[in-house]
């Protein structure tokens, strides 16, 4: 089942002085990939719908660039194949344009015909073709992607993206939060389970101190914990890890043991150190990934050390 739905991008127009938006999407898309765009979709009724870019290689002889003819053809509409009717002369073209590759650009699928053509020509030009699955599978794979998608396919993306909730890259690592009976992961597939917080009251001052905090499932994980912790004295206090993910919540919940602290409320160590290793694997589900921008950002502050102002350990 496919995500993008690519009848969200109209027909093309029958004529007409307006640029085809299909055409203009290839050309984003090609440029997200990193091809150099050298001509942008024609303007006008001529028929030319080609678009030019340019691939730039490094290798140990120093940079080659391989000239593409783009081919852009939208059929999603009708749900056709593209056919050696739909993209003929390929070959033709090519040489008129002074290209040594071929791009086909495809809303659907090329038809047997046209990839073995392709295939065939594939002994003198290199040839590729992006067809819909293809096109999917780079929007939905990076941020910059989504953010391409949801200019182009704004329905789809919105779905997409709803059912596909993941946690925001920040981390070198996936966060990981283990039962504390059972050892699940309660943060895969998505949240679960609960963190409790055990305290007991300073009778004279009426401040608490916090002697554990764990997570775990709910139900038999947390009777089996919670017997032994009551037989102690202890007072308990839980939230769900589902909701502490809501952002809202979070913000929330991350005021919580700073008053406290504030307000004279005291911690064990081990407790403390559970506290913030909670924050800092819940953080990723309430938080948005990094920009490319940004991540090149987090990039230079981790060379540098912490106590130089950096994020380096
Ligand atoms: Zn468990």
């Amino acid at each position: 089942m496919s995500a993008i739905d690519f009848k969200e991008i109209p027909e093309a127009h029958l004529g007409g002085g307006l640029q085809d938006t299909f055409e203009l999407f290839a050309r984003d898309f090609l440029s997200y990939l990193g091809y150099e765009i050298e001509e942008d979709p024609s303007r006008g009724a001529d028929g030319g719908k080609d678009i030019l870019v340019i691939e730039r290689r490094s290798g140990v002889g120093g940079e080659t660039s391989v000239r593409w003819l783009v081919s852009c053809k939208h059929k999603a509409h009708s749900g056709a194949s593209v056919s050696t009717q739909d993209d003929s002369n390929i070959r033709d073209r090519i040489d008129a344009n002074s290209c040594n590759g071929f791009i086909g650009f495809y809303s659907t699928l090329a038809s047997s015909g046209l990839s073995d053509a392709l295939r065939g020509l594939s002994t003198k030009v290199e040839t590729q073709i992006f067809d819909r699955e293809k096109i999917e599978s780079y929007l939905l794979k990076s941020p910059d992607g989504l953010h391409l998608a949801k200019r182009y396919f704004p329905k789809s993306t919105a779905a997409w993206l709803g059912e596909n909730q993941k946690p925001a890259k920040i981390f070198a690592t996936h966060p990981a939060l283990h039962c504390k009976h059972c050892r699940k992961n309660l943060l895969e597939p998505k949240p679960s389970g609960i963190i409790v917080l055990w305290h007991k009251l300073d009778q004279t001052s009426g401040k608490a101190h916090y002697d554990e905090i764990y997570w775990c499932c709910k139900g038999n994980c947390d009777q089996m914990l919670s017997r032994r912790m009551r037989g102690k004295g202890y007072i308990d206090g839980w939230e769900d890890i589902p909701d502490v993910a809501i952002p809202l919540v979070f913000a929330r919940w991350m005021m919580t043991p700073l008053n406290e602290l504030n307000s004279g409320d005291t911690y064990s160590p081990e407790a403390f150190e559970h506290l913030k290793e909670f924050i800092l694997s819940v953080y990723p589900f309430v938080a948005r990934d990094a920009t490319q921008k940004e991540q090149e950002r987090i990039q230079g502050l981790t060379s540098i050390p912490a106590y130089l102002g950096g994020l380096g350990y």
